[in-house]
């Protein structure tokens, strides 16, 4: 690809960045992703693809990419997605060609995906800045799991492997941010963006 064009300044200031909001479900990746908008320029969301069907409201290609298991799959097989999970029996992935055409025009593209497919990005894109969000009492989620008693062992255990998995991951993101207060872990992300976007 040229660079004729600008200076070796404006090129460094143009530069693109992909950000990977993550963190076990439930934890509030869309509300701190929906309030990045207000503090943050230069952003642009990411559509996944998804076999799930729409909720009501949901708008294909701008919530998802309603597609096909057959549609998804020719996606995985021509290498169309940057990255790709299964999560609650459906499948969700990041399409590659429109990130990486936000990232050459300078943008900030955000990503909100769960964390297997955040760990895909950390191999393929070691230059994305991953945040791990968690919940403030993240470490009593057993005893409230098992003191609540509505659920059976096996279910419990399934939860908490399920959990355990992802709360594991957190040693490959950049950032764990607590979501205690949702105004302040916003502008705690909002910061580490800024920053990554300054190349400090
Ligand atoms: P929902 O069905 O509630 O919209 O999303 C379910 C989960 O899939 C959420 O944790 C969401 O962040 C995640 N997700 C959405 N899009 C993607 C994607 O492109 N890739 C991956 N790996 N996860 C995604």
């Amino acid at each position: 690809m040229s660079e004729q064009t600008g200076g070796a300044g404006d090129l460094a200031a143009e530069r693109g960045l992909v950000v990977v909001i993550s963190g076990p479900s439930g934890v509030g990746k869309g509300s701190v992703h929906a309030g990045l908008h207000g503090l943050l320029e230069g952003l642009e969301d990411s559509v996944s693809a998804t076999t799930r069907a729409p909720r009501p409201g949901e708008r294909d290609g701008v919530a998802y990419h309603f597609v096909d298991a057959a549609t998804f799959d020719r996606m995985i097989s021509s290498d169309a997605l940057l990255e790709w999970a299964e999560y609650a029996g459906n499948r969700y992935g990041t399409p590659r060609a429109p990130l990486e055409d936000a990232v050459a025009r300078g943008r900030t593209v955000l990503l909100e995906i769960e964390v297997q497919g955040a760990l895909q990005v950390r191999d393929r894109l070691p230059e994305a800045l991953l945040i791990f969000l968690v919940p403030p009492a993240f470490d009593e989620l057993e005893r409230r799991l098992r003191d609540r008693g509505t659920e059976d062992e096996s279910t419990v255990q399934a939860r908490l492997e399920v959990a355990r998995s992802e709360m594991g991951a957190q040693e490959h993101f950049d950032h764990v941010v607590v979501n205690a207060d949702l105004e302040q872990c916003t502008a705690e992300v909002a910061r580490h963006i800024a920053r990554a976007r300054s190349g400090l």
